[in-house]
């Protein structure tokens, strides 16, 4: 198939891009650089350089059968300071790519959505019937594309499907030996901040230890993103005009702060020291995916534990530190 991956050069549109592409599709990636990396493109991709706004209707051109939009602002932190950043971006920019695909008769997109659609959750597995309640302005940006697709989908027969990942980790080697994995500034991810720290000897800051859970910290669901890249091409195979449908993906077990920096630990066998720090606004205590639907309709399963994300995100931390060391 040909097909468009918007913000394919970002963590997870970039994995998602190379495993298209060795999977013989012929990808597109448009993305304005922003916050992605034109060297987290995969070599057997197409980038142009651009945005939703301006280049979405030269970037589908006349042949492409299928979208992947991960084009978007994803700081919570930063949304809440600068909502207008967040609606005018997320929102307003897939409103444009939506009427650029219109007008040219592309009828399938797969959209990154987020389980921020579910703020602060009453009930643990969350499941895709739970409120949606987003307590940040890029939960409820999330929230609102997956309800303008499901509009799309009802009156002009878009087929669409919307993934709400819960923590997204590890990295992807692809064949060629390359490897695509997070490089956020500044990162505020937790996987990624430690073992950054790991590198430099650094302590973490841990947010928050007086949370209602066994050991104070929140507690999270890590999903492996090749996992979560491979539910993307079962989700493409799965949109079918005038449907939208939603999944929730993760792994369905839930570790804390702390569980995750020990197994940091372990994989680096580094002594990663740590500060207690308070609470971050916006964190729920807990957020644990119910997969249970994905895993029905479409038969995915999650094959990576916490164990292998953090040794895939090692390997792709040192790799990168090589690179720069040697200047390439
Ligand atoms: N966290 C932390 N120290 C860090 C980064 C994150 O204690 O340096 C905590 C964060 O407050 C949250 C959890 O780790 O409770 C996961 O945060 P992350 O930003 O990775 O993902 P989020 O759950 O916000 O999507």
């Amino acid at each position: 198939m040909k097909l468009l991956v918007t913000g394919g050069a970002g963590y997870i549109g970039g994995v998602v891009a190379a495993k298209l592409a060795e999977a013989g599709h012929e990808v597109t990636v448009l993305d304005d650089l922003s916050t992605g990396h034109a060297d987290a493109v995969h070599p057997a991709v197409t980038l142009i350089r651009g945005s939703l706004r301006h280049d979405a209707k030269a970037a589908l051109g006349g042949d492409t059968d299928a979208v992947l939009h991960f084009a978007a602002h994803s700081l919570v932190g930063e949304s809440v300071a600068d909502p207008a950043k967040y609606w005018s971006n997320n929102l307003g920019g897939t409103l444009a790519l939506l009427n650029a695909m219109r007008e040219a008769g592309v009828r399938r997109i797969v959209f990154s959505s987020t389980a921020a659609v579910y703020g602060e959750p009453e009930a643990t597995p969350i499941t895709e019937t739970a409120p949606t309640r987003p307590t940040s302005p890029y939960g409820a940006s999330k929230l609102a594309i997956d309800t303008t697709l499901a509009e799309y989908a009802r009156m002009h027969g878009l087929g669409a499907v919307s993934l709400r990942y819960f923590n997204v980790a590890g990295a992807y080697q692809a064949a060629t030996g390359d490897w695509f994995g997070e490089r956020h500034d500044p990162e505020t991810h937790l996987i990624p901040n430690v073992l950054g720290r790991g590198e430099t000897r650094g302590s973490v800051r841990i947010n928050g230890v007086d949370y209602p859970t066994p050991d104070g910290t929140c507690v999270r669901d890590y999903i492996h993103v090749s996992d979560l890249a491979d539910a993307h091409l079962l989700a493409l195979g799965a949109t079918e005009p005038e449907g939208h449908r939603v999944y929730n993906l993760g792994n369905g077990a839930g570790f804390s702060v702390r569980q995750v920096i020990d197994a940091c630990r372990d994989v680096t066998g580094r002594d990663i020291t740590v500060e207690e720090g308070p609470r971050r606004a916006g964190d729920p205590a807990v957020l644990v995916a119910s997969s249970a639907r994905i895993s029905s309709d479409l038969g995915w399963h999650a094959t990576r534990d916490l164990r292998d994300m953090i040794a895939d995100a090692w390997r792709f931390v040192q790799e990168r530190s090589a690179r720069v060391r040697a200047g390439r």
